[in-house]
């Protein structure tokens, strides 16, 4: 099948085209996200791969369907930013990476928690300049502490294990809970429970209207005074104004992000030539306490391996007309 490929990076290129040799796909690599003014470039392709941050709003799918484009192939587990209404009208199917490394994902949120709890990015400096002195490095025991995890689906429940490793009291909340997760010995709790006992937070929940800001003023007054926030998962679903005022007060003591509500004018680009032009993201720069890297939890060969596998495995699915074989994201 003829696939153009957005938002293409040397690493997706390698990655893809490596794989592709058992599947035979006509893969056209273009480096431009995919916005409603970029759609054209999907012309003379059935299908096109996308990412994060490509805009798959109704005027890009309309564009796309325009183009003769037939399928949407996800090259990643979050669907947030498709129109699925707009796709199911314009008779495109939308297909996904479901799961590809939990433990990518699951491995980053405990870099980031031990990161900023032992201070190892003030550190790092400290040492290069010969500075050797300890004040204002002090970390905690993270053995024994209550650790709070919203989601426990594939990513969620692997965090978890990793925190019961550590020897964590673990709380979590899920409208769907995940029998694995019990046999751990976490405990299912309301969100309000687990908002106000838990030390650290870590966010394992898609972004969905229920999720939308599930981090917000009212939930960080309910949280333990100093705790630790981290978000592996969308950016939106934190209310970043909220946090800032929350880091401000001393309320949120540690803040680790992989993901950020603007990201998709940011991430995955080098910008270090330019001057930063949101405030909001160079406000929580600033803080020694916070640590963000630019949505890499998912950045591990491992997991690119197995995501360039299962995308071009969908799309012969798709191209063969074998349901089973693909992962179609339904509407509703
Ligand atoms: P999953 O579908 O296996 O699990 C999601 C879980 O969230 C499910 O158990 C679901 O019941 C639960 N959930 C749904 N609504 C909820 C709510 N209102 N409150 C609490 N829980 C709720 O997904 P996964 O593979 O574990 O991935 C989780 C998220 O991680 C994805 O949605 C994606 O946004 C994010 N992610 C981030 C990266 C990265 O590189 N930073 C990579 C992959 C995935």
């Amino acid at each position: 099948m003829k696939v153009a490929v957005f938002s293409t990076k040397p690493y997706d290129e390698q990655h893809l085209t490596q794989f592709n040799a058992q599947y035979h796909h006509e893969l056209t690599f273009l480096e431009p996200r995919l916005t409603e003014k970029t759609a054209v470039l999907a012309a003379g392709h059935e299908a096109v791969c996308c990412f994060v941050n490509d805009v798959l709003s109704a005027d890009t799918i309309k564009g796309l369907a325009a183009q003769g484009v037939r399928l949407i192939a996800m090259r990643c587990a979050g669907f947030n930013n498709v129109d699925l209404r707009a796709a199911n009208d314009a008779g495109i199917e939308v297909v996904r990476v479901p799961e590809y490394s939990p433990y990518a994902v699951a491995e980053h949120a405990m870099a980031l928690i031990l990161d900023l709890n032992r201070n190892i990015h003030r550190a790092f400096n400290r040492v290069r300049e010969h500075d050797y002195s300890l004040d204002g490095l002090m970390g905690f025991d993270v053995h024994g502490k209550t650790i709070g995890v919203v989601g426990t689906g594939k990513i969620g429940a692997t965090f978890a294990r990793l925190a019961k490793g550590f020897g964590c009291r673990v709380l979590t909340y899920d409208p769907y809970p995940n029998p694995e997760v019990e046999a751990l010995g976490a405990e299912y709790v309301s969100l309000d429970t687990l908002w106000e006992a838990s030390d650290i937070v870590s966010l394992h929940c898609p972004l969905t209207e229920a999720t939308h800001h599930i981090v917000n003023a009212e939930s960080i007054a309910k949280m333990k005074r100093g705790v630790m926030l981290i978000n592996t998962s969308r950016g939106a679903l934190v209310d970043t104004r909220a946090v800032i005022d929350g880091l401000k007060s001393g309320e949120i003591g540690y803040l680790g992000l992989d993901v950020y509500e603007e990201e998709a004018d940011l991430f995955f680009e080098d910008y270090s030539n330019r001057v930063l032009q949101d405030d909001v993201f160079a406000r929580l720069l600033t803080f020694p306490n916070v640590i963000i890297t630019g949505h890499q939890a998912f950045f591990t060969n491992e997991a690119l391996d197995a995501i360039a596998t299962v995308t071009l495995n969908n799309i012969t699915a798709f191209e063969q007309g074998n349901p089973e074989g693909r992962f179609t994201v339904t509407l509703g």
